[in-house]
């Protein structure tokens, strides 16, 4: 095994061009560069000092600078500290992430130049800008490389090479590290703070609830419907950096709403019943009424029609509001009629992080869940088939993203889809469906056997399309 060299003072000195780190290289990059020019393996660094593997989460390196001393470390190299930290996404801004794997993504223009960008892990962008290249997903084995790599006298020893997506960082045979051209450099360091303007940017324009935020830095599995509200949020607040390929939103913006998080004033059931009558006629005279006739036509269809809906003709906001009201009221109306007419006003509440915990009924949350079940229709629509399911609890989580903020009083902020982005989208998609005359479903066998708790299904009707179901709650 290689001897550590050991300065006057006793602290380690570790082989480093001092040309490396490049702007915003990655700690990951960075750890494997030592371990190669000094042919260490993690043990023998963490001997050094200044690198803490710890021992439940060795990947939080990778994501944190909690496990490094890194004006250690930048001794260590004979660099300038300030190198060192843009190789963390908490000191660029960032949320701190942990608990998390870190599986790498490359460019593979970048992988060539043994180049990798603390950037190109955020979930939320796909593109390398500096070379116009897509990111791979990333992957898990390299992320284990530094720390389970160990030295060996006859090993290919300044080579690494990934078995499973095949990146390989070579030093070659005169222990360089290779160097980015200089034009490249610049345009990383251009494009990177492009991408923290805009970061810091949105985090202002979202004040004491930037934590919503989060998730888009470090979701492993982004991409459901809540990662994308934040993402309609944060892209609706100003746009993103076009180079950086960020995932574009299904849906064109989101809002915050405020609520007061301490507990509702109680309501007896008539109070309640009212609030509810008033939030219909609401949402009945501001959205409905000008899709009259696919109310019309959406009332007067039986169960099986109801259950054959096409995907790329139905009218979103109907189908949410018959959905709303059957989460509230209980059952889906028949008839305005005979809804009006409902005998005992049991009325079913939402919760949304302990408000409404015992169940009440609250104007706002109840305008909040019709537009989070329309949202979540209009995206599904576009996407697969999708069931309406009933659920048959005394009240439900509301399931918004949003957090609880302590400022001078509690309150908690969600991020939803903005209803009128959502009542344009529907209105173009009806009006089309109206101008073609055609029918909002397709019901096809009479044998289907009918499931209570499903109110609505749609599929699409075209050939080759994929239809797997994915369920819609209310
Ligand atoms: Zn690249
Ligand atoms: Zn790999
Ligand atoms: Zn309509």
């Amino acid at each position: 095994m290689r001897k550590m060299r050991e300065g006057a003072d006793g602290t380690a000195r570790l082989t480093w061009d001092v040309r490396a780190p490049a702007p915003f290289e990655s700690a990951w990059n960075i750890l494997i560069k030592i371990q190669l020019l000094n042919a260490i393996g993690s043990e023998e660094i963490q001997r050094i000092g200044g690198v803490n593997l710890g021992e439940a989460d060795p990947h939080r390196l990778f994501h944190s600078s909690a496990g490094w001393d890194v004006p250690y470390i930048a001794s260590c190299l004979h660099v300038d500290s300030a190198r060192i930290r843009t190789a963390f996404m908490e000191h660029l801004g960032f949320p701190r992430r942990e608990g998390e794997k870190y599986a790498v993504r490359h460019c593979p223009d970048c992988s060539a130049l043994n180049y990798h960008c603390t950037l190109f892990n955020l979930p939320l962008i796909s593109r390398c800008p500096w070379h116009g290249k897509d990111l791979t997903q990333g992957c898990e084995r390299c992320g284990w490389l530094p720390i389970r790599w160990r030295w060996r006298a006859n090993a290919d020893l300044l080579r690494w090479a990934c078995p499973d997506c095949g990146h390989v960082i070579d030093l070659g045979g005169n222990l360089t590290v290779k160097c980015i051209p200089a034009e490249t450099e610049e345009a990383v360091r251009t494009h990177c703070r492009q991408m923290l303007n805009w970061w810091s940017k949105v985090q202002k324009a979202t004040g004491d609830a930037s934590s919503l935020l989060n998730p888009l830095a470090y979701e492993a599995r982004p991409f459901d419907y809540e990662w994308m509200w934040r993402l309609n949020w944060a892209t609706g607040v100003c746009a993103p950096p076009a180079e950086w390929g960020v995932v574009p939103p299904t849906l064109s913006a989101g809002v915050l709403v405020r609520l007061p998080g301490e507990g509702l004033p109680q309501c007896n059931s008539r109070e309640c019943l009212k609030a509810h009558r008033l939030v219909r006629k609401s949402i009945f005279r501001r959205f409905i009424s000008g899709h009259a006739e696919c109310f019309s036509e959406l009332m007067a269809m039986g169960p099986f029609e109801r259950i054959s809906l096409d995907c790329s003709a139905i009218c979103t906001l109907c189908v949410a509001f018959l959905s709303w009201r059957a989460a509230h009221e209980r059952r889906l109306p028949s008839s305005e009629r005979q809804a009006d007419q409902m005998p005992s006003p049991r009325l079913r509440g939402v919760t949304l992080s302990g408000i409404s915990s015992n169940g009440q009924y609250d104007a706002m949350l109840s305008f909040l869940n019709f537009v989070r079940i329309w949202a979540q229709i209009e995206e599904q629509s576009s996407v697969s088939a999708f069931r309406i399911i009933a659920l048959r609890g005394e009240s439900e989580p509301m399931l918004i993203p949003h957090v609880v903020v302590n400022g001078a009083r509690e309150q908690v902020v969600c991020v939803i889809p903005r209803a009128a982005d959502l009542f344009e989208i529907a209105t173009k998609r009806c009006a089309k469906r109206r101008s073609g005359d055609v029918p909002m479903a397709h019901p096809v066998g009479w044998n289907t056997v009918i499931d209570g708790k499903v109110l609505f299904a749609a599929r699409h009707h075209q050939p080759h399309y994929r239809n797997s179901y994915h369920h819609i709650y209310v």
